[in-house]
């Protein structure tokens, strides 16, 4: 099917399309099976009675969240996040504007939960839940990635991630799931990590790097799995282990320990940092697979928690562990919440205890790639910006050449990969083509007015999907990696500077 896509011209520039209705109306994610399903405690299949037991679910989500039950009231159709979305911006449909996704459950709520939809009907934009209105959720609620771009621009702060996760617990509380979804989840619960990547494949994988970075630097840096009473208990993405570029963002957090002395450990029974709890909008499952890192932490004995390069990995465990499974009182309260890997290691060069080379990195002219979750929902280094501050610092650290993309797409205005929000499937690719458009159009700017040749990213969706969608638009994939792969080029390993 992603062969008769018509790829956009890469020309430097977005432009707003015209809207045409219906264009991204038949790309829709594959429905779970019902073994997947009721291993996560959702009906195996869409119930005989959904369409109640939805409403009964939609009812009791607005007395608990009131956030969901203000943004259904609160939308005044001022028309400003019409052309914020990437999706619409990639697809012209109208229902991938934020509105108009939002509108999708408020045409619902309407009907249901006011008293002039109760009594209008149509003439106040009311319309009964049936069928058609649930396939028109299934389709449009799993064509956002939940990236927060829209409440940026929106001047009441609506927040259509939101509405979107609402709609996916719903649709999963009356037995309608996305299988890709559901399959990493349960992954998770049955091996430990969204890749289900086996204890003894991770050891290999550890050990096969622990001798490839020797063989190559002569310096013996160690991958430890499962010790106990170390410094750091590291989660990474479980891409991180063996996809590639992932992989060498993971020797590049290796080695940052190693030169500043730090011990640390990975975890074979938290091997994954990802958490598709948040994709599924269901907290039990976001708190279930949080608590697993949590209760490794705990049983390792560590004083820190450090999270590697994975964009809505670093929201959950940063803005969601606390209220989900905290407080972190047995860490060492120096740290004493999740850090990720670029401030600590920001944090490690600026005091000296790192020296970077950076004509290792000189081949590359680089720009950076904001992931949503890091830099709509998240911190870093603790103070306010330091989420696009610190990767920024870390990347000029490490090379001579940098130059940020257009203002408009990048920091709290970045625009998504288009593979995150549970979506990086192979069905959904028509989709993640056109999503990435917006991004696509911001790097050929860079390309064309900086020489940029290379897309620095912290995130392991991002990753793959950059790496998938750049051939599409007859970029070489190899011009995407981490941000911990050019401190993996760059660190210079050796006597140690105290820390
Ligand atoms: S959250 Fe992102 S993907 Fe979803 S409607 Fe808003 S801008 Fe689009
Ligand atoms: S910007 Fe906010 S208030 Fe305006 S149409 Fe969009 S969601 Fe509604």
């Amino acid at each position: 099917m992603a062969e008769n896509i018509e790829v956009a011209e890469l020309t430097g520039k977005i432009e707003i399309p015209p809207v045409i209705k219906g264009t991204m109306k038949n790309n829709k994610p594959q429905i779970a099976d019902a073994e997947s399903m009721e291993k996560l405690k959702f009906p195996g299949s869409k119930l005989p009675n959904w369409k109640e037991r939805l409403l009964e679910k939609f009812a009791e989500m607005l007395g608990k969240y009131r956030s969901l039950h203000l943004f259904m009231d609160i939308c005044v159709k001022c028309g400003a996040c019409t052309d914020k979305c990437h999706f619409f911006l990639g697809t012209k449909d109208p229902n991938n504007m934020p509105v108009g996704r939002a509108e999708l459950m408020r045409k619902v709520y309407r009907k249901y939960f006011t008293v002039e939809g109760k009594l209008l009907g149509s003439l106040a934009r009311a319309q009964e839940m049936d069928d058609t209105v649930l396939d028109e959720w299934l389709t449009y609620f799993y064509q956002c990635t939940e990236c927060r771009r829209c409440s940026v621009f929106c001047p009441y702060g609506i927040d259509t991630a939101e509405i979107t996760m609402a709609a996916r617990e719903m649709m999963n509380s009356v037995g309608v799931g996305n299988r890709y979804t559901n399959i990493i989840v349960n992954k998770v619960y049955d091996i430990g990590n969204n890749l289900g990547i086996p204890e003894a494949a991770l050891r290999s994988t550890l050990e096969f790097m622990e001798s490839d970075i020797e063989e190559e630097t002569g310096v013996a840096v160690k991958f430890p799995l499962d010790e106990e009473g170390v410094d750091v208990l590291l989660v990474p993405p479980s891409a991180d282990f063996f996809s590639s570029p992932h992989i060498e963002s993971l020797a590049g957090y290796a080695k940052v320990f190693h030169q500043a002395g730090i011990s640390f450990t990975f975890s074979s029974y938290a091997s994954e940092a990802g958490n598709f709890g948040l994709f599924i909008g269901n907290y039990d499952h976001m708190k279930k697979i949080n608590k697993r890192i949590w209760d490794e932490a705990r049983r390792l004995k560590v004083k820190r928690v450090v999270a590697g390069e994975c964009g809505h990995a670093w929201r959950a465990l940063y803005a969601f562990s606390n209220t989900l499974n905290g407080p972190f009182d047995f860490l060492d309260q120096k740290h004493p919440i999740p850090e990720h890997i670029c401030e600590v290691t920001y944090d490690l060069y600026k005091r000296g205890a790192l020296k970077f080379d950076k004509s290792a990195n000189e081949e590359f002219t680089f720009t950076y790639h904001d992931s949503c979750n890091v830099a709509r929902a998240s911190r870093m280094g603790n103070y306010p910006g330091g989420q696009y501050e610190i990767p920024r610092e870390l990347i000029r650290a490490t090379c001579d050449k940098f130059f940020d993309m257009p203002e408009n797409t990048i920091r709290e205005k970045t625009f998504c990969c288009s593979g995150g929000g549970g979506l990086l499937s192979e069905e959904m690719i028509p989709l993640r083509i056109k999503g990435s458009m917006p991004r696509m159009q911001a790097f050929k700017y860079a390309m064309d007015n900086h020489d940029v040749n290379f897309l620095a990213v912290i995130c392991s969706i991002c990753k793959a999907q950059f790496t998938k969608m750049f051939p599409y638009y007859d970029l070489d994939m190899e011009m995407v990696g981490g941000v911990h792969q050019l401190v993996n080029r760059a660190i210079l390993l050796g006597a140690k500077e105290g820390v």
